[in-house]
């Protein structure tokens, strides 16, 4: 477990609705230091796990998805809201609490030839990164691991990683 970075890590109440308490990493990317702490956290993780693309969901695993291709030296492959994306895609619908959304990814982003990391700032109920992971495998790349900065072990995304055999990584959870 990161304490540091775990403690630069702001709880907002109510926020973005009543009863919800919202883990907020700006201040995480504020400071420096602790930032660098969360990028070299999976550098050291991944350094030799022979990834050939970093994956990344909107918007804020771009941020670390980004920083952490750079420093691997590797290509990063963005995983969009719906329409963003200007090319041919490949969609992945997922349930919200209240309605669904949906994920796209390039159809020439990767191919079997890819070993790939799919990375967000949070884990919370999963259906996003499962999205991912779905899109990530019509496409024929295989999946080291999905990285998470948070995750929040009271709600149902860590168990439906273990059910359904995806390993991940967490820096905190709460
Ligand atoms: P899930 O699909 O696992 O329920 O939700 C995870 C997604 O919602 C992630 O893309 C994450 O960015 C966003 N998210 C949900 N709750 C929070 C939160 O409390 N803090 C942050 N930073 N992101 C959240």
């Amino acid at each position: 477990m990161r304490e540091r970075i775990r403690s630069v890590i702001r709880a907002v109440p109510d926020y973005p609705k009543p009863g919800i308490v919202f883990r907020d990493i700006t201040p995480l990317l504020a400071d420096g230091d602790a930032f660098a702490e969360a990028i070299n956290s999976f550098v050291e993780r991944y350094r030799n796990a022979g990834l050939t693309k970093i994956v990344g969901i909107e918007a804020r695993g771009f941020i670390f998805g980004t920083a952490l291709a750079y420093a691997l030296g590797i290509g990063f492959v963005p995983l969009r809201k719906p329409g963003k994306l200007p090319a041919k895609t490949l969609q992945q619908r997922y349930s919200l609490e209240y309605g669904e959304d949906a994920l796209e990814i390039h159809t020439d982003a990767l191919g079997a030839h890819d070993h790939v990391l799919i990375i967000d700032d949070l884990l919370a109920t999963g259906g996003t990164v499962l999205a991912a992971v779905d899109l990530v495998k019509q496409t024929g790349a295989s999946l080291q691991e999905c990285a998470f900065v948070i995750s929040l072990d009271q709600l149902p995304g860590v168990d439906r990683l273990q059910q359904a055999a995806i390993p991940y990584y967490t820096l905190c959870r709460f």
